[in-house]
Formats: C-alpha cells, sequence, structure tokens
C-alpha cells in the first residue's frame, strides 16, 4: 500500500506519495495563497491526491490513508482543524467533508507531532520505541513518541516542550508564561543573545563575523567567531548549549527517552561545537544512569521533507 501525506506550510502546501518504507515516491505543492474557505481546502486535498496518483501509476485504490499535518490546534479525533495561522479558516470539519469526495481514512496532526513520525520511522528514531524531537526555530518545537505512538495527552495538546520553565519569572512569552525554554534555547533567542553581547564587544571578533555578513546577526555568528578562537563568540555559545542542556536534561528526566533528536537550523552545527558538549553538560544535568541506558542524542536525519512523511505515515504501523 501507499499513503499521502500533506503539510500545510506558511507560503506552500506541500503533498507527497509514500511507499511502505517511507521512500517519498512524488511531490506537488500548491500556493496556500488559493485556499481561502472550507471547499477551496478540500477541493486542493482532492486534486494534490489525483495529482500523485497520476504522477506515479499508482491506483486511488492503493492508497491506504491520508494525513494531514498542521501547525496550530487539531482535533485527532474528529479530523477537524481548530486554528492555523496559515489558513483564513477556522473550526473546519476536515475529515467529513474530504468524505464527500474520496473514502479512505483522513488523519489529521500537529506538524511537530508529523515530524517526529517520520524520524521516529524512517530518521533518526527508526531503532526507537521512546523518541522525542525537538526542532530549534523561532520557537522549539517537539514531538513525543511513547511505546510507538505520539503522546498527546488527554487533549491533544501534549508536547510543547518549547514552553516548560526553565527560569521561574524569567523572560516574558508570548504563551502567557515568564521563562519559558524556548526564550532561551531557541534559534531567534541565540540571535537575540548574540546581538545582545555583540552591543557590549565592538571590537570582538564577532564583530567581525557579523560585518562580513552584511551586519547581519544569524545563529551560526556566535559559533563561526568561537571557532575562530574569539572568547565572546565561545562565550555565547557556552551559555547558548547550557540554556539548551537544561531543558533537554528535563526532558530526559521525564520521559528517559532512548533518543532524542535535535533539529532546525543549529542543529547543522558540526558535533564538535553543538553536539559534543551538549551530551556532556546533559549528562552532568540529568539523573545518572548507565552508559548503555543513557538517551542517546542525535540530529535528526530527515530535512525539510519530515513533515510530509510523517504525514504520510500517521496511517502505518511501525514494524519493530
Ligand atoms: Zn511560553
Amino acid at each position: 500500500m501507499n499513503y499521502i501525506g500533506i503539510d500545510i506550510g506558511g507560503t506552500n502546501l506541500k503533498a507527497g506519495l509514500v511507499d511502505e518504507m517511507g521512500n517519498l515516491l512524488a511531490t506537488k505543492k500548491i500556493k496556500v495563497s488559493q485556499i481561502s474557505d472550507n471547499d477551496s481546502l478540500v477541493w486542493t486535498l482532492v486534486s494534490l491526491i489525483q495529482d500523485l496518483c497520476q504522477a506515479t501509476d499508482v491506483p486511488i485504490g492503493q492508497i491506504a490513508s491520508v494525513g494531514v499535518g498542521v501547525p496550530g490546534t487539531v482535533e485527532i479525533h474528529s479530523g477537524a482543524i481548530l486554528y492555523t495561522c496559515n489558513l483564513p479558516l477556522q473550526n473546519v470539519p476536515l475529515r467529513k467533508l474530504f468524505h464527500r469526495y474520496l473514502p479512505m481514512p483522513l488523519l489529521i496532526e500537529n506538524d511537530a507531532n508529523c515530524a517526529a513520525l517520520a524520524e521516529y520511522h524512517v530518521g533518526a528514531g527508526r531503532e526507537s520505541k521512546r523518541f522525542i524531537t525537538i526542532t530549534l526555530g523561532t520557537g522549539i518545537g517537539g514531538g513525543i513518541i511513547h511505546n510507538g505512538k505520539i503522546y498527546h495527552g488527554a487533549n491533544g495538546m501534549a508536547g510543547e516542550v518549547g514552553h516548560m520553565s526553565i527560569e521561574m519569572g524569567g523572560e516574558p512569552c508570548p504563551c502567557g508564561r515568564r521563562g519559558c525554554w524556548e526564550r532561551y534555547a531557541s534559534a531567534t533567542a541565540l540571535k537575540r543573545l548574540t546581538s545582545r553581547v555583540l552591543a557590549e564587544h565592538p571590537d570582538s571578533i564577532l564583530r567581525t563575523v557579523v560585518d562580513e555578513n552584511a551586519g547581519h546577526v544569524s545563529g551560526q555568528s556566535a559559533f563561526i567567531a568561537a571557532r575562530r578562537g574569539d572568547p565572546v563568540g565561545q562565550s555565547i555559545c557556552h551559555t547558548y548549549i547550557a540554556y539548551l542542556a537544561d531543558g533537554i536534561a528535563n526532558l530526559i528526566n521525564l520521559f528517559q527517552p532512548d533518543t532524542l533528536a535535535i533539529g532546525g537550523g543549529v542543529s547543522n552545527e558540526e558535533d564538535k561545537s553543538l553536539l559534543l558538549p551538549l551530551r556532556r553538560e546533559v549528562e552532568r544535568l540529568t539523573i545518572p544512569c548507565s552508559e548503555d541506558k543513557r538517551t542517546k542524542i542525535v540530529k535528526v536525519e530527515l530535512g525539510n521533507q519530515a513533515g510530509i512523511i510523517g504525514a504520510a505515515l500517521l496511517g502505518k504501523k511501525k514494524r519493530v
């Protein structure tokens, strides 16, 4: 059988057809701006599915399920999109509308959970049973897989790892709380930290690195300066990794996954700059256990396609 995954992104609605092994056989995309109401959304999904089947010569009857990954709030049991910032729609009973046109199961899931599921099936977590991904971006997204299933909590809202507090009364967060982990350890937080320290050290190598990048502070600036021997850059990396480790240690102490994978642009830094010092710091902060039982901290493997692949695999059970 084959599976179709659809990822509702900020610019494009991307769809892909995946085989039993999780291989992406074809992809299609359409601009999200073309979707204005419930009907146009459902029609877009149906036509993307037909296009993918045509492109791969897979009969539509061979599609076991269709999965949709949504950034926002979804109702997984009824298959409804409650809210997403990427579409001008609310409370869309997507599964009900979809079944007017096509009969196969339609599953809906939060996009961070889809990415985690993809890594779990065919990426960094394929040897795992208990697996967590975190994505370092504007915030920190998370997906928790427990005994082969996405952990949803009682109401479908579990896994918001970026909003666990690591500093009571700390920096305010748009969620309404203070001290949330993502205010210190997201890619955006790293840029903010870099800018703040840069202002205090106008003669640093970091300043040169930023000037070489047209004055633009990026998530890489401090790592580049650190590699050139800049103590200012090294100190930023050290602080950032300490914040990252603090939240990861919380997750490990709570869930003890066998593997925890890190994604997002920051995770592309070379291992000796990020992963190795991070592992050392996490080991220091977590409850001691023997090396063979310790959570493996690794990088994600699937990149940008994880959302589509994970959405597609919502309908598939892992064979472990
Ligand atoms: Zn928050």
